[in-house]
């Protein structure tokens, strides 16, 4: 038996098991499919990560490779080119490698770290033909930074999320054409920072309120329609016009990993498509643990680090108080007015010293913006911002002050638009 057994060796796996390591626990294995550690960062090759936690601005594989380094001097076991087929309940670990075959491991506590994917053209039902060079952005990512291969010259993005806008940049650098990047919302689902870095600078449109209609083509793609959409996210007849492309990317969400925690029994939020959690990353199983993409799709690896060193932190106290998980007044956190989701979705009060940081995402564009901690309709906090938007995840701490006033163990976040 194990002290705790980690699945995924992505950024999240990696800072947990770490963190479980400097907490005391020495028997810890980590599983990855991948034939290397470090997750989805490998294929990251641009900068503008490890801003908060190493104050310094890395690429995706060096901010990898610091925290492979960093368990490499550790005692802790790696499993690389391992499937894990299944989570039960009672802490076994189905895997699967060539090496081994089919094996059962077992952990007194497990951290689930598996990641996300991505939306493809199936999940958002584009109409028209199936020819060859449609391609999730992740996938064109991996193939042009890993494998070496330019997936395409003239290109169409439908999405405006981190990895599209990052890949319209990409593909113009190595010798594309990006006719431009269409987004049905009235806003990008991208970083600001990616916006302007990876399409002003490179003078590439962004169509708001805009869609693809048509996927036209043969054996290739050869062009896509594109038409405005109303409030309804409609197509308004008359708006179409016809790009020839050879290429297109969808950069159309991302859904968190969960099969294997759905098989374990863990209670999903199905807001986030992730495990929800306590504020220590805990599961609705006692000594199941989840953080990272596999809960909540981050915009940033350094808040991806931090929440999994708290999981890494807690999984080990976990083992060794020897599966005491704490009890205490329970609270729930719920989405009030333009919140799309929080995490952590359950505090238990005791646990909680100085104060709790709640992750959330709104439904628009604010600027001049107040944030509410209400209880019971009463207002118990309130943060100002001067601009909220929803691809940037947003944070604020409920203190151990706020936290007594709670009433029926009930709180909720709220978002308002100001005058100023
Ligand atoms: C294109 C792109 C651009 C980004 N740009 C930035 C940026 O500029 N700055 C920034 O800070 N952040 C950026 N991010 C975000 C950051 O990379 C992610 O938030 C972070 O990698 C998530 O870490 P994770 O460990 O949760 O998931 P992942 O990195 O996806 O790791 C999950 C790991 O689990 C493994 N796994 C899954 N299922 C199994 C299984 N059944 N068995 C074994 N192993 C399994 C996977 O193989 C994978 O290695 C970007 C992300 C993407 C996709």
């Amino acid at each position: 038996m194990h002290d705790l057994i980690v699945v995924g060796g992505g950024p999240a796996g990696l800072a947990a098991a770490y963190a479980a390591y400097h907490k005391g626990l020495k028997d810890i294995v980590i599983i990855e499919r991948d034939k290397e550690l470090g997750g989805i960062l490998n294929q990251c090759i641009h900068n503008g990560f490890g801003l908060h936690q190493f104050k310094e601005e890395l690429t995706g594989p060096e901010y990898a490779n610091r925290f492979i380094e960093m368990i490499a001097a550790t005692e802790v076991e790696v499993l690389t080119d391992t499937m894990v087929l299944e989570v039960t309940p009672e802490k076994q670990v189905h895997i699967v490698n060539q090496s081994g075959g089919y094996q059962i491991l077992e952990a007194q506590a497990i951290v689930l770290a598996m990641g996300c994917r991505e939306r493809t053209r199936g999940a958002i039902g584009i109409p028209g033909s199936r020819p060859a060079g449609i391609y999730t952005a992740g996938a064109a990512q991996r193939y042009v930074n890993m494998e070496g291969y330019l997936v395409g010259k003239k290109v169409m993005i439908l999405g405006s999320g981190d990895i599209g806008l990052i890949m319209a940049r990409r593909m113009t650098l190595e010798g594309a054409e990006v006719l431009a990047c269409v987004e049905v919302m009235p806003y990008s689902g991208g970083l600001t920072r990616n916006i302007v870095q990876c399409l002003d600078d490179y003078d590439i449109p962004l169509f708001l309120s805009h869609t693809i209609t048509d996927i036209r083509g043969k054996n290739r793609v050869e062009s896509v329609v594109v038409a405005e959409v109303d409030e309804n996210r409609q197509p308004i007849a008359g708006t179409e016009q016809v790009f020839e492309c050879d290429t297109v990317l969808l950069s159309v969400g991302l859904i968190p990993e969960n099969e294997l925690s759905k098989g374990a029994g863990v209670v999903l939020d199905r807001r986030t498509n992730g495990a929800i959690v306590y504020e220590n990353m805990e599961t609705s199983i006692p000594g199941i643990f989840a953080c990272g993409n596999v809960v909540h799709v981050h915009d940033l690896v350094d808040f991806v680090t931090e929440e999994s060193i708290k999981a890494g932190d807690a999984a080990a106290d976990y083992v060794l108080n020897q599966g005491d998980s704490a009890e205490g007044e329970l609270l729930t956190i719920k989405n009030g007015e333009h919140v799309t989701y929080v995490v952590p979705q359950k505090v238990r009060a005791d646990q909680v010293d100085k104060r709790v940081e709640l992750s959330f995402r709104v439904n628009k564009v604010y600027d001049d913006s107040l944030i509410t901690i209400q209880s019971d309709g009463e207002v118990l906090a309130k943060f100002k911002r001067t601009y909220i938007v929803p691809g940037e995840m947003e944070k604020v701490k409920l203190s151990r002050k706020v936290i007594d006033k709670i009433h029926n163990g009930e709180v909720e976040i709220c978002v308002e638009e100001v005058q100023v």
